[in-house]
C-alpha cells in the first residue's frame, strides 16, 4: 500500500491527532503539525474550522467534535412557525468541511476537558489530545423547577424543539392563547423573542384568520431590550399584551401554566393552550466542566478569545483554550453573525501564535439580526464593535451619549424590501460557515 495513502486512511480513520498511545510512531509524525480541536459546529464553530484551514492550509491539522451530523440553524428559524420554512430548509451537513477544507469531523460530545494534559474526553471514552482547544458549544439553560421541554418548548436550540412548538401553535383553536417568556439579558438573539411574538401573533389573525386567539409576553426584563419603538408599534398592531419585569418562578409542565412574578410582587399565573418558556441562559455545560466561567459566561481576551480564566492560586486555567460564540462573556451580543466574526478573529489569533506572532491589536466585529415581523416585512438591527486598548474590551461604535447605539444601526420599522434583504443577509451567512 502506497505509504501516504495508508498514513492518510489511518489518521482519517482514528480522528487526527488521536491520543498518542493509540499509534506511537504515526502520531508522533502527525505531532510536528499543531492538532486543533473545535468543540461544537454551529456559527462559531464551524466558522472557526473553515477558516483556520483556508488560512492555515496544511500547516495545521482541525478537528471538529459535534454530537450531530446536521445542523438547524436557528437564524430564520421563527419562520418554521408559520411555515415560511422548514427545519429542513434550515439544516446544514459538514461535507464540505470535511472533503473541501479536510477537516477531521467526529460525531461525539465532549465530557471533560483536561487543561493540564491538553486533552479532552469524548462520550465514547476515546481521548483527543490538542495544542490549541477552542469551544464553541453554544448555550444552555438555568432550569426552571416544573419545566419540562418535551410539553413545553424553548425552541431557543432549533430542530425538534422548533417542530414540537409549531405543532402546538397548529393545533390552536379561535380563541386559544399563546403565551411566551423572554429571558434575562443576556440571552441569545436579543430581538429574537420579540420577532416571535410578532410572528405568532400575525399567524394566528392573518394566516389562520382567528380572530379570538391572544399572545402574552412575560417579559424578565425592564422593557424591551432592543428596537423598542419598531416591537412596541407591532405589539399595539395585533394586540399583543406585554408585562415587563416578570420573572419566571415555576411551570406546570402538565396543565401548562407559568407562575411568575413581577418586580417581586405576590406571585400569579397563567395558563395557555400554547405555552413557551424561554429559560435564562448560561454558557455551554462543557465551559462549566472546564472551569472557565465566571458567573453565566466565559471571560476571554478578545483580542484571541482565549480564556483569562485564573485559579485561586492566579494561574492561568484557559491556557491555550479559546471560547467563541454565545458562551464568551465579553459583552458582545450572543448571536450567530458575530459568533461567525469573532470565529475569524480566533482563528487569525491562533495562527499567529503558531508563527510567534502577536495578535491583531485592532479587531472589529459586526453583529446583524433581521426579524420578521409579519408573513411579508422585517426589520433589523446591526452594530460594529472595536477592541478599545484602555479598557480592554470591545466596544460599538458610534455611540451616543446615553450609550444607545445610533439609529442608523437599526431598521426603525418593518418593510417588505427588509424582507427580501433578510434571505439575502442569511444566505451570506450560512454559505460562509458552512459551505
Ligand atoms: C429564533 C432565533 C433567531 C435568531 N436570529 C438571529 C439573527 O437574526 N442573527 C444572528 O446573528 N443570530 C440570530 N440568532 C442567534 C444564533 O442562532 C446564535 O447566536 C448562534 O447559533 C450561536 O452560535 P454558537 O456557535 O455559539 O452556538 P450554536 O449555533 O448553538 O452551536 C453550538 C454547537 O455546539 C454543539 N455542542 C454543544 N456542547 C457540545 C459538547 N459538549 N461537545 C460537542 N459539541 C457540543 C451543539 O450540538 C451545537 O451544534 C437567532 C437565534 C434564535 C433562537
Amino acid at each position: 500500500m502506497n505509504s501516504q495513502l495508508s498514513r492518510r486512511s489511518l489518521l482519517k480513520a482514528l480522528g487526527l491527532g488521536l491520543a498518542a498511545t493509540t499509534l506511537p510512531g504515526l502520531v508522533r509524525a502527525a505531532d510536528t503539525i499543531p492538532n486543533i480541536v473545535v468543540v461544537g459546529g454551529g456559527f462559531a464553530g464551524a466558522t472557526v474550522a473553515k477558516y483556520l484551514k483556508m488560512w492555515g492550509g496544511l500547516s495545521v491539522q482541525v478537528t471538529i467534535i459535534e454530537p450531530n451530523s446536521t445542523y438547524v440553524s436557528p437564524i430564520l428559524s421563527n419562520l418554521v412557525l408559520n411555515g415560511q420554512k422548514t427545519t429542513d430548509d434550515l439544516s446544514f451537513n459538514y461535507l464540505n468541511h470535511s472533503q473541501k477544507y479536510a477537516i477531521n469531523m467526529i460525531h461525539n460530545t465532549v465530557d471533560t476537558v483536561d487543561n493540564v494534559a491538553k486533552s479532552v474526553t469524548l462520550g465514547s471514552g476515546q481521548v483527543i489530545s490538542y495544542s490549541k482547544l477552542i469551544l464553541a458549544p453554544g448555550i444552555d439553560f438555568d432550569s426552571v423547577p416544573g419545566h419540562d421541554f418535551d410539553k413545553v418548548p424553548h425552541a431557543w436550540k432549533a430542530g425538534v424543539q422548533t417542530n414540537l412548538l409549531k405543532d402546538q401553535i397548529d393545533s390552536m383553536q379561535d380563541g386559544d392563547s399563546f403565551v411566551m417568556t423572554v429571558p434575562k439579558a443576556p440571552y441569545r438573539c436579543p430581538p429574537g423573542p420579540y420577532e416571535r411574538a410578532c410572528v405568532v401573533a400575525d399567524y394566528l389573525k392573518n394566516n389562520k384568520g382567528y380572530t379570538g386567539c391572544t399572545v402574552t409576553v412575560l417579559d424578565a426584563n425592564p422593557a424591551i431590550t432592543v428596537e423598542a419603538e419598531t416591537f412596541a408599534a407591532a405589539f399595539a398592531t395585533y394586540g399583543i399584551d406585554y408585562v415587563h419585569s416578570a420573572d419566571v418562578i415555576s411551570v406546570d409542565s402538565d396543565t401548562k401554566t407559568v407562575t411568575y412574578s413581577v418586580s417581586g410582587a405576590a406571585s400569579a399565573s397563567m395558563t395557555a393552550e400554547t405555552l413557551n418558556v424561554i429559560p435564562n441562559q448560561k454558557a455551554g455545560s462543557i465551559v462549566f466542566a472546564a472551569g472557565l466561567t465566571e458567573g453565566n459566561w466565559a471571560p476571554i481576551n478578545p483580542l484571541t478569545y482565549e480564556s483569562t480564566k485564573l485559579n485561586s492560586s492566579d494561574v492561568a486555567l484557559g491556557l491555550d483554550i479559546h471560547i467563541i460564540g454565545d458562551s464568551q462573556g465579553t459583552g458582545l451580543p450572543k448571536a450567530g453573525h458575530i459568533a461567525n466574526s469573532e470565529a475569524k478573529i480566533c482563528a487569525d489569533a491562533i495562527l499567529r501564535a503558531l508563527k510567534g506572532l502577536e495578535p491583531d491589536p485592532a479587531p472589529k466585529t459586526n453583529s446583524a439580526c433581521y426579524s420578521p415581523i409579519s408573513s411579508t416585512t422585517a426589520s433589523w438591527l446591526t452594530a460594529v464593535y472595536e477592541y478599545n486598548s484602555t479598557t480592554k474590551l470591545m466596544q460599538p461604535i458610534d455611540v451616543i451619549p446615553n450609550n444607545d447605539v445610533v439609529d442608523k444601526y437599526a431598521a426603525g420599522g418593518p418593510s417588505t424590501e427588509n424582507y427580501r434583504a433578510m434571505f439575502n443577509w442569511s444566505g451570506n451567512l450560512f454559505s460562509d460557515t458552512f459551505s
